[in-house]
Order: C-alpha cells, then structure tokens, then sequence
C-alpha cells in the first residue's frame, strides 16, 4: 500500500468519526425512539464489497445474513460504513430539526464522506472501486482538496451546534458540498 494511500485511509477514518459523532448527537432522540429501522443488510454489504471500505473497518464478513451489520446496540462497524448510511435523514428525522437551518446544516454534515471520496478515480467514487490493486492509483491531490474542504465544513458545522451560529465563510464552504445550502440563511 503506497503512502498517500494510507494518509486517506487515515484521514478519512478521522473524517467519518467525526461526522458520525455529530450525526449520533443529532438524531439519538428521534432515531432511539423509531422502530422502522431504515439500516439493510444490502447496505451493509456494500461495505464489504469496497475494497476502501474494507482497509477502513477491516472486517470481512457480515454479523449474520439477515440483518448486516445492525445489532441490538446499534451498527457494529464502528467506521467503515457506505456513505448513504450517513446520507440518509428520513422524513420524520428531517422534520425534528428545529428549523430549516439546522435541516441544511444536518444534510451538510451527512454529505461529507460521501463528498470526501468523489471522483476518486475517473467519475467513481472511492467506495464504488472494486480492485483493490487500483486504489493505489486514485486521483490523490483531487482527494485532499476534498478533504480539506470537508474539513472546513466540519468545523464550520461544529461550531455552528456549539455556539448557535454559522462561521461568515460557511456559505462558501457548504456550496463547495454541492448540497443547495441556499435555506441555511433562512
Ligand atoms: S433515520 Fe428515520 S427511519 Fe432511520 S432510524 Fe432514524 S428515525 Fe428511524
Ligand atoms: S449503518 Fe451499519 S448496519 Fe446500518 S446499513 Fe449502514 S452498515 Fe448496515
């Protein structure tokens, strides 16, 4: 595995801690309480069937047949997960949010793995490669200027839920995530 191969395993699995440690905080309540649980085990084999993802979590096979990597507990994969798991807000989570801002901020937020690993070869995303041999080949620089850019927009997100307030140059920052932050001045 070359070197630049192995920082975006690393920043990445950063990346998805981060988002995934936001994302929990935001939708414990709605999400504990629901009983249409929208995780399937397609989904989760996604997840093995990325040779990125695998380096990421480093697992090679499900819990069980029917229900993926799901547990009582939540989701085994601690990281490692296909970027829709973090993507998706249903509609009853979405409507939870106290206002259109922090509906933006949230899909924000649930975009950057998925934003981090575009184009990472040609038009293909970083978990839609499936020779592993071809990884070491990926479109680095590309890689970290999305990554940077994701970054920023943690940070921008970050201090948004801890202070109430979205940094002046967040707007820049979330139109870079081609998700229409266009509501989050509301
Ligand atoms: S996102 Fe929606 S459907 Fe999925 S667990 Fe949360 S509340 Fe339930
Ligand atoms: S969050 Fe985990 S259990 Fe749910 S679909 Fe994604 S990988 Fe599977």
């Amino acid at each position: 595995m070359n070197a630049q191969l192995k920082k975006l395993i690393i920043q990445y699995s950063e990346l998805e801690r981060a988002v995934q440690e936001l994302v929990s905080a935001q939708c414990r309540e709605v999400c504990g309480l629901c009983t249409a649980c929208c995780c399937r085990a397609d989904l989760c084999e996604e997840a093995l069937e990325s040779p990125f993802l695998c380096a990421v979590h480093g697992r090679d096979e499900l819990d069980s047949d029917r229900y993926g990597f799901l547990r009582e507990t939540g989701c085994a994969l601690e990281i490692g997960r296909p970027p829709v798991c973090y993507e998706f807000f249903c509609d009853e989570l979405q409507a939870a949010q106290p206002d259109a801002l922090h509906r933006n901020v949230l899909l924000v937020l649930g975009r950057l793995p998925a934003y981090a690993g575009a184009n990472a070869l040609g038009n293909a995303h970083l978990v839609e490669i499936m020779q592993k041999e071809q990884l070491d080949h990926l479109a680095f620089q590309r890689l970290e200027k999305q990554m940077q850019t994701a970054n920023e927009a943690l940070d921008c997100i970050r201090a948004f839920y801890n202070e109430g307030t979205l940094p002046e140059h967040s707007r820049r920052v979330f139109d870079r995530i081609a998700v229409s932050s266009d509501s989050a001045e509301d």
